[in-house]
């Protein structure tokens, strides 16, 4: 597990400035950052400073993949 960054992301920066071990990444014709997950230490210092909210726990992307929709609804409770 590791956070992630969505395609909200505007590569403005800041969340490179607070990460620890600095395991936030890009190229030039990325259109956004990336967070290496063999790096991340999940300290989530970096989701606060993020003026879009682009910034994850990837335990969501997991929770989505595991969940068991063999008892569930798709109409509103
Ligand atoms: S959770 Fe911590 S280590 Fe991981 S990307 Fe954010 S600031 Fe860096
Ligand atoms: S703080 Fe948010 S918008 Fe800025 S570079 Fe990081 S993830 Fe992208």
């Amino acid at each position: 597990m590791s956070y992630i960054i969505t395609d909200k992301c505007t590569k403005c920066g800041a969340c490179l400035d607070v990460c620890p071990v600095k395991c936030i990444y890009s190229t030039p014709e990325d259109d956004q950052y990336y967070v290496n997950p063999e790096e991340c230490i999940e300290c989530a210092t970096c989701v606060p400073e993020c003026p879009v909210n682009a910034i994850f726990n990837s335990v969501f992307v997991e929770l989505n993949a595991e969940y068991d929709f063999s008892k569930a609804s798709n109409k509103a409770e």
